[in-house]
C-alpha cells in the first residue's frame, strides 16, 4: 500500500516547511490542505458569499475547483484555474480563513478532496485535521508545537518580506484567533492525535527538524 505521513498543529509552527522538505527527500507528494482552505476563502470573499447563507455556501462549493500543482521549488496553488498562489498569503485571507474553514459543508467537501489524493499515492500532507479526521489511519502522525513568540516572529518575517505593512501585535493576535476558532469548532477541531509525536521545533533549526521526522520514518 502507500504510506501516509500526517503533520499537524498550530499556525505558523513551521509544519509546512518541515513537511515540504521531507517529501522532496522521500519523493512523497507534498498536500497543504491549509492553501486549500485558503483558496476557499479567497473564492467567499471575492463572491462575498455570506457564512449565513447555507444555500450560497452550497453553491460556492460546487463551483470551486482547486488543483495544487507541484513545480519544482514550490507547490502551484489553481482556483479554477487561476494562480492563486500569492493572493492565498494575504493578511485578509488570513484574517477570515478560520471562519470559513469552521464550516461543516466546507470542512466536508475538502476532506474528501485530501482524502482522495492520498488515496493511493505516497504522500505528506500538513494542517490542523490530517492526523485525526482525513487519514486517521496514517502511517506516520506528528503534531508540531512552538513557542508563540517564536512562531509570531516567524510569521512576521514572512509576512513583511512580501511587502505586508503590519505590526507585531497584529500578527500574534491573528495567530491566536486562529488557534482558537481551529480548536474549538464543532467539526474536526484541531487536536493532537493520540498516537502522534510531538515536534517541539522552537529550539530546532529546519535540518534538525527533518533529521527527527526522517528517523521517525525509518523506525
Ligand atoms: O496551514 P495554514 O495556516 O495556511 O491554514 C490556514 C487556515 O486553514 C487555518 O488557520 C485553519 O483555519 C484552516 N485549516 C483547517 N484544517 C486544515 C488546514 C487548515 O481548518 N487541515
Amino acid at each position: 500500500g502507500n504510506f501516509v505521513i500526517a503533520i499537524d498543529g498550530f499556525s505558523s509552527c513551521g509544519k509546512s516547511t518541515v513537511a515540504k522538505a521531507l517529501a522532496k527527500k522521500l519523493n512523497f507528494v507534498f498536500v497543504d490542505s491549509g492553501a486549500m482552505y485558503r483558496a476557499v476563502t479567497l473564492y467567499f470573499q471575492r463572491n462575498n458569499v455570506s457564512l449565513s447563507d447555507d444555500i450560497a455556501i452550497q453553491t460556492a462549493i460546487e463551483n470551486i475547483h482547486i488543483d495544487l500543482v507541484p513545480l519544482v521549488d514550490k507547490t502551484q496553488v489553481l482556483l479554477n484555474g487561476e494562480d492563486v498562489s500569492d493572493a492565498i498569503r494575504t493578511m485578509e485571507v488570513s484574517e477570515y480563513v478560520s471562519e470559513v474553514s469552521a464550516i461543516k459543508a466546507v470542512r466536508h467537501a475538502m476532506v474528501k478532496q485530501q482524502q482522495a489524493l492520498g488515496a493511493k499515492r505516497n504522500i505528506v500532507m500538513d494542517g490542523r485535521d490530517i492526523g485525526t479526521t482525513v487519514f486517521p489511519n496514517a502511517d506516520l502522525k506528528v503534531f508540531m508545537t512552538a513557542s508563540p513568540q517564536v512562531r509570531a516572529e516567524r510569521r512576521f518575517a514572512e509576512l513583511t518580506a512580501k511587502g505586508e505593512v503590519i505590526t507585531m501585535e497584529e500578527v500574534k493576535e491573528n495567530l491566536s484567533h486562529r488557534d482558537h476558532i481551529d480548536s474549538t469548532r464543532e467539526e474536526s477541531p484541531l487536536r493532537q492525535a493520540d498516537d502522534a509525536v510531538v515536534l517541539d521545533n522552537s529550539e530546532l533549526n529546519q535540518e534538525e527538524q527533518l533529521a527527527f521526522v526522517v528517523d521517525l520514518v525509518n523506525k
